[in-house]
């Protein structure tokens, strides 16, 4: 649309969203449609945070917030970084951002200038891309592959580094493949990027709890890139808070500064209630929300056998989130009840429309031969919608 601006007009629709709004169109047409293309838990927020937020609202907490969040918000914060990942931040380091979503941009437009290159490990997490394109930022893949567990190795990070690489930006436990880079492998990436000190590394930690490998590794650890790493985090996954909206980064100060100043025109501080919830959530330990860890470990299991009887999925183990992403490049080329299959968002349309289950294409996240299917759903849907893959293709062979 001319009327539009350009930055708009180039901007893609996020994928995963597109999907859940088909989704609700069929549906709402009476079709009976189970949906695995959402990447939020299906559990309500703990009794202990819904509690901290109904008392946050008979507290009268009502105003306009610190831009950068409520100071004793930020303690918690701390808190958790020490306790979860080991890292020392001071509240000059932290800012809280309506979701990681707006932690994420904030970095894109305080970091990026017209023409500078973002390293984007694929497949990676959507939105990641058109954050940075917007900022000016030009997004470059590194590829990987199933063969790889979807993890990138150091040679193929050095060969994408050029004299514009700014940034890195890429989400361990990983969304839309399940990876879950190790302490030793982020110290391999890190042994390239000291070389490079101009690059900035982003780590979307948002999926830190929902790990099946029992370690989480932080790129900050590392002495010799705790300077130069911002570490993004938040409530929406493992708290189940997806739209309480709050996420936070810790990171060098001069960045946070900068996040602070930017958010203070656009936005202002997040709200006050979902704040308040949050720095209950931060203070008690993980364990209490491990109950929903455990079901989608369960799950994790349940799937994978499933998936193991669809003709042609080729599937690895994700080590954590809430995501599978099989390769099915063996459908493209395929004709399936007359529908001409040439790539993954073909086919997931085809899933769509023929078996009545919604998963997203593996092309928005930058991998063409994948489909993500998110398995943050109860095991009876995750049953239902694998049966009606597998007999949707096996009419079809
Ligand atoms: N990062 C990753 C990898 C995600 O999957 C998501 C949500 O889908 C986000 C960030 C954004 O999270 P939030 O709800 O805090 O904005």
């Amino acid at each position: 649309n001319p009327k539009l601006s350009k930055r708009v007009n180039e901007m893609a629709t996020s994928a995963t969203l597109a999907m859940a709004a088909k989704t609700r169109e069929l549906q709402e047409a009476g079709k009976d449609i189970i949906g695995l293309s959402l990447g939020e838990p299906d559990f309500t927020v703990p009794e202990f945070v819904k509690d901290a937020a109904i008392q946050a609202v008979k507290d009268n907490f009502h105003s306009y917030t610190p831009v950068d969040g409520y100071g004793d918000l930020k303690q918690a914060i701390i808190t958790k970084f020490k306790r979860d990942n080991g890292l020392t931040y001071t509240p000059a380091q932290i800012v809280v951002s309506t979701g990681a979503k707006q932690s994420l941009a904030n970095l894109a437009q305080v970091l990026l200038n017209e023409g500078d290159e973002v390293l984007l490990p694929a497949p990676y997490w959507v939105s990641y891309s058109d954050i940075c394109k917007v900022a000016g930022g030009i997004p470059v893949e590194i590829k990987s592959s199933i063969d790889t567990d979807f993890k990138i190795t150091p040679e193929a990070l050095e060969a994408a580094i050029t004299p514009k690489s700014k940034m890195i930006i890429y989400s361990s436990p990983c969304n839309p493949s399940g990876s879950v880079y190790s302490k030793k492998e982020l110290r391999a990436l890190a042994d390239v990027l000291v070389k490079y000190p101009n690059i900035i590394v982003v780590s979307d930690e948002i999926y830190e709890h929902i790990n099946f490998t029992g370690e989480h590794a932080s790129m900050a650890q590392f002495e010799d890139m705790y300077d130069r790493t911002v570490t993004v985090n938040g409530v929406s996954k493992a708290y189940a808070m997806t739209g309480w909206r709050i996420g936070y980064i810790g990171g060098p100060e001069y960045i946070a500064r900068a996040c602070n100043k930017m958010q203070g025109q656009v936005t202002s501080g997040a709200n006050c209630i979902a704040q308040r919830a949050t720095i209950t959530a931060l203070i008690h330990p993980p364990e209490k929300i491990k109950y929903m860890v455990d079901a989608f470990k369960k799950r994790r299991a349940m799937i994978l056998e499933l998936l193991s009887e669809i003709p042609h999925f080729k599937t690895n183990e994700p080590e954590g989130a809430f995501y599978v992403f099989p390769d099915i490049s063996y459908y493209f080329g395929k004709t399936l009840n007359g529908k001409h299959i040439n790539t993954a968002s073909d086919f997931s349309l085809f899933l769509l429309e023929e078996a009545n289950v919604a998963t997203v294409t593996g092309e928005a996240f930058g991998d063409p031969n994948c489909i993500r299917i998110s398995y943050a759903a109860s095991e009876d849907e995750i049953k239902e919608a694998m049966k009606r893959i597998k007999e949707t293709l096996s009419s079809t062979e």
